[in-house]
């Protein structure tokens, strides 16, 4: 149906009146996107079944990435794209009198994720089938997901997203495959054949449901599955108030938590975590058993990855399957386990490290909590015959300890590979937050910086600069982005730098005319345009960027003979629904942006924009539009980030620190092609360890400092009496936490530099292009190729 423009045509007019039961005439743009969905999910379904019935018959390891989040965005423009038909279908549609730019609009961001760690899953999803392994992704099928973020009087108001409002035409409801997952009960246990096994009775059961999408790769035939689980009520309530056990049910896969640092609704989280890998463990192995007798060798043919500690329980569901279920004793089923198990770590924020009170756990899952607490008993009597006598040290490391399961310590026990996701994290791992566990499982221990898809982030994103590349280096690139690299044999050829540049301004005039949309401001595509896009955390130091700004809005107005190239200062996050002081610093960007950008007499130099709902969809208009990435994490604090390498790769140079990946951006495109400042990670963790910051010194002492922060409380800001004072107070009372003011001065000083480096055009489009080039090592390809070689074993069909 997609050979040429003609055939196209003639099935879509068809396919258009009978899955919408309208003539072309009465049709409406929402018709034609389902139809196009439609036909190309039809398309695929070929494809899948081959895939499906290849991975069998091959018996190839396959590969299960469990994650929590999934942050996918939109796929009919990846699909098309990765398919090969995009043209063929624009061109169809055109003749029709449809734009396709336009139905793509219409899809809604598949936005089951908060941010870096549910994009990287989605990338990974890419890579895998773009490199034909054998690799597919478990997650939840939120009804609800991340929230959307409206700018309300400059507060950020959180409404429910409706992505599935108007249904989704790329999964697949597979009723035929639930699996009943049991909660709440107790467990019995009875000896048979001189064996004690255990029963989990009483039970409330809710059915997970899989909704499965095809993850199509790029120009293959690989076509992997990405199985989403939806809760419903149980055919068989013993429910007396049914109506509450429905909505009981629901409830667990009806939002995303929004929040990845701190933890409510405990039980209904922890419900969701057990949901999913009950769900995916289950599923995997009976389709496993329908290949193989025994679950003997199930390791060598199985892998499953958790991302993060959100599927932990994974391992205590893999053992009581093996255990209750297949009868297997207590050793095997533990060397099945840890040898099928790998883990990323995401974080050393302590507070994002998942704790669970025993008193919360072990009623609703009482099963799982006592294999824990066995899986506990024996390790610690481990570490007694290492450590004999050592209590503290031995209680620092139990999986349970105070009354709390420690989730990563369970995921470092019971996994055979442990991995950061950036050179210098997975050191901070290894020499300091998980030191005592490199001492006794070294070999664990390895790194896997993060990556993205160049495919979604370049080639889709940016078609004006993926075309000047080809033409630059052939097409090559797009499926071995490491021939990016190809491109500095430009880096002194002047008309291609101006190309460059003539792209990027395009891209600037995209994004000022979709500012213009959703703020209502004129942006100047001449001016900088330097970005801050990701979630809001005090450790990724939004605050930090305005303060910068308020101090270059001190100095406009107070010295005349004040040069600046003109800036536009841009700015995206969502802040978690219950964290203060997040709202309170987008409340601070959006009050500076309304003084800001009416003040006539430095607004044609300045100007400071929060796009609202940051998402997936709308970073794709953003990164190739940047000239600066804002990457000024505190040092240490930001275990990789990827939105760095989004904007490395759109040609933006990075004002950054010397944290997560940033580290190796710098040593691929040389330092100097990016612009770093502030303290090292080292040098943070020395302060931490052994005090000696004081940030009242650098208010006293530094005017600059001290009048931006005054204008937080002075009333400088109409309206806003109280309004800043937490911020106010964090910076100074509370001895500023993340060294915003101990970076200030540096920061200052770097970005004049980056402003005086814009000025030498061809210089920065020498730069830019230099970033393009180091890219490509920053592609999920990269970073899957690894995962498959040195953790999961698996091969490329
Ligand atoms: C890439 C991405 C992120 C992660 O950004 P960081 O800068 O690494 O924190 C978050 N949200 C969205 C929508 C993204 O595309």
């Amino acid at each position: 149906m997609f050979s040429n423009k003609e055939k196209f045509k003639e099935f879509f007019l068809q396919r258009l009146e009978m899955t919408c039961g309208k003539s072309f005439g009465e049709s409406t743009k929402r018709d034609h996107y389902f139809t196009i969905g439609n036909m190309i999910r039809e398309y695929v379904s070929t494809g899948w079944i081959n895939t499906n019935e290849r991975y069998r018959m091959a018996k190839e390891k396959q590969v299960y990435y469990l994650s929590i989040e999934f942050l996918l965005g939109r796929l009919l423009h990846h699909n098309l794209l990765n398919l090969g038909l995009e043209d063929v279908v624009r061109e169809g549609l055109k003749d029709l009198g449809i734009d396709l730019n336009e139905l793509e609009e219409i899809e809604a961001d598949a936005g089951l994720g908060n941010g870096g760690l549910g994009r990287l899953a989605a990338c990974f999803m890419d890579s895998l089938a773009s490199l034909n392994f054998p690799g597919h992704g478990c997650g939840i099928r939120y009804k609800h997901g991340l929230f959307e973020q409206k700018i309300v009087d400059g507060y950020q108001v959180e409404l429910p997203e409706q992505w599935l409002r108007h249904g989704h035409v790329w999964e697949v409801r597979r009723a035929d495959l639930a699996i009943e997952v049991p909660f709440w009960g107790s467990v019995e246990n009875r000896e048979e054949n001189g064996q004690l096994v255990f029963r989990h009775v009483g039970t409330e059961t809710i059915t997970a449901v899989p909704y499965d999408m095809p993850i199509v790769g790029f120009k293959t035939e690989t076509v992997n599955t990405l199985r989403l689980w939806n809760a419903e009520a149980s055919p068989y309530p013993i429910h007396k108030d049914i109506l509450k056990y429905k909505r009981d049910t629901e409830s667990v896969s009806e939002f995303l938590y929004p929040d990845d640092t701190h933890d409510e609704g405990k039980i209904l989280r922890l419900k969701q975590q057990y949901f999913l890998v009950s769900a995916s463990v289950r599923s995997i192995i009976r389709s496993y058993k329908k290949q193989y007798d025994t679950l003997q060798h199930f390791h060598e043919h199985v892998c499953i990855h958790i991302n993060d500690t959100h599927p932990v329980l994974a391992i205590p569901e893999l053992m009581r399957v093996l255990i209750d279920e297949e009868g297997m004793g207590w050793d095997e089923a533990w060397h099945i386990t840890v040898n099928t198990i790998s883990y990323t770590n995401h974080t050393t924020l302590s507070e994002a490290l998942e704790k669970w009170p025993v008193r919360i756990f072990q009623p609703l899952l009482p099963r799982i909590y006592m294999i824990i607490h066995e899986i506990n008993e024996r390790y610690c009597q481990q570490l007694w015959d290492l450590y004999p006598g050592e209590w503290d040290h031995i209680e620092s490391m139990a999986i349970i300890a105070h009354n709390e399961v420690r989730m990563a310590h369970l995921a470092l026990v019971g996994s055979f590979s442990v991995n950061g996701v950036a050179a210098l994290h997975t050191e901070i791992l290894k020499k300091r937050e998980m030191k005592s566990f490199y001492q006794i499982f070294p070999e664990k221990f390895n790194n896997k910086t993060n990556g993205i898809t160049h495919r979604r982030w370049l080639l889709k994103a940016n078609p004006l600069l993926s075309k000047l590349i080809s033409e630059g280096i052939g097409d090559e690139w797009i499926q071995r982005p490491e021939k990016l690299l190809e491109l500095n044999k430009f880096t002194e050829d002047t008309s291609y730098l101006e190309q460059l540049y003539q792209i990027k301004q395009q891209n600037k005039e995209r994004l000022a005319k979709r500012i213009l949309e959703q703020n209502g401001i004129v942006v100047d595509a001449s001016s900088i345009f330097d970005i801050h896009v990701k979630r809001l955390h005090a450790y990724k130091r939004q605050l930090l960027n305005i303060l910068h700004v308020m101090y270059l809005y001190n100095q406009l107005k107070e010295d005349s003979s004040f040069h600046m190239h003109p800036r536009t200062f841009i700015f995206g996050a969502k802040a978690s629904p219950g964290y203060y002081y997040a709202k309170k610093i987008i409340k601070l960007i959006n009050t500076v942006a309304e003084k800001v950008n009416k003040d006539d007499r430095t607004n044609e130099k300045l100007k400071v924009i929060f796009l609202e709902n940051y998402r997936v969809s709308l970073a794709e208009e953003i990164f190739p539009g940047a000239d600066i990435s804002e990457q000024i994490s505190t040092a240490s604090k930001e275990a990789s980030g990827t939105g760095n390498m989004k904007f490395m790769m759109n040609g933006a140079l990075t004002v950054g620190t010397l944290d997560g990946a940033n580290v190796e951006m710098m040593e691929r495109v040389g330092e100097d092609n990016l612009f770093i400042f502030g303290l090292t990670a080292d040098q943070v963790l020395n302060y931490n360890q052994h005090g000696g910051y004081n940030s009242r010194d650098y208010y006293h002492h530094d005017k600059r400092i001290r009048q931006a922060m005054d204008q937080l409380i002075n009333g400088f800001f109409p309206d806003s009496d109280a309004e800043f004072e937490p911020i106010f107070d964090s910076l100074l009372s509370e001895n500023d936490q993340y060294f915003v003011l101990r970076d200030f001065d540096s920061y200052v000083n770097i970005q004049k530099e980056a402003g005086a480096t814009y000025e030498n055009r061809k210089q920065w489009q020498k730069m830019s292009l230099k970033n393009i080039a180091a890219s490509g090592y920053f592609s999920s390809d990269r970073t899957i190729r690894e995962y498959a070689e040195d953790i999961w074993r698996i091969k490329a069909e």
